[in-house]
C-alpha cells in the first residue's frame, strides 16, 4: 500500500493519507474506477464535520474507509439490524450516528437505546435511498 503523511490542521497532528487500490475488474458498479484518497487515521480526534484535508464531510471520509477495507487497527462495531442485509450484523462505526455494514457496503443511520435492565439495543435505518 503506498502511504504518505501530510498535516492536518483539524486534528493538528501529522496523518497518514493512502490511495485506495484499483480494483483489478473494472465495470463494476460499487466499485471507484479511480484510486480514492483515505486518510487512515480518520477517528474519534476528527471533530467537527468536514476534513479538511479532503474537503469532505466527516462521515464520507469514514465510509470511504471502511469501503477501502484499509483501516488496520479495528473499528468500533455495534451489533445492529441492516436493512441491506435484513439481519442483525457487525457494523463499523463511522462516527457517532453512523455505521457502514461491511457485507453489504450500506450506510446506516443508528441510534443506541440504553434499555433499563443495563442491555441496550441499536435501531437503525438506511440512508441513500429514497425511503423516509
Ligand atoms: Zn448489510
Amino acid at each position: 500500500m503506498d502511504t504518505h503523511t501530510a498535516y492536518c490542521s483539524a486534528c493538528d497532528q501529522q496523518v497518514r493519507i493512502a490511495l485506495t487500490p484499483v480494483p483489478l475488474h473494472g465495470g463494476q458498479a460499487t466499485l471507484p474506477d479511480a484510486p480514492e484518497v483515505v486518510c487512515l487515521d480518520f477517528g474519534e480526534r476528527c471533530t467537527g464535520k468536514f476534513c479538511p484535508m479532503f474537503g469532505l464531510p466527516r462521515v464520507m471520509m469514514g465510509v470511504r474507509l471502511a469501503r477501502s477495507e484499509l483501516r488496520t487497527d479495528g473499528w468500533t462495531t455495534v451489533r445492529g439490524y441492516c436493512e441491506g442485509c435484513e439481519k442483525v450484523t457487525e457494523l463499523d462505526v463511522v462516527n457517532g450516528n453512523h455505521a457502514f455494514c461491511p457485507t453489504c457496503q450500506t450506510t446506516t443511520q443508528f441510534a443506541v437505546l440504553t434499555l433499563d435492565d443495563g442491555k441496550y439495543v441499536v435501531v437503525g435505518n438506511t440512508t441513500g435511498d429514497a425511503r423516509p
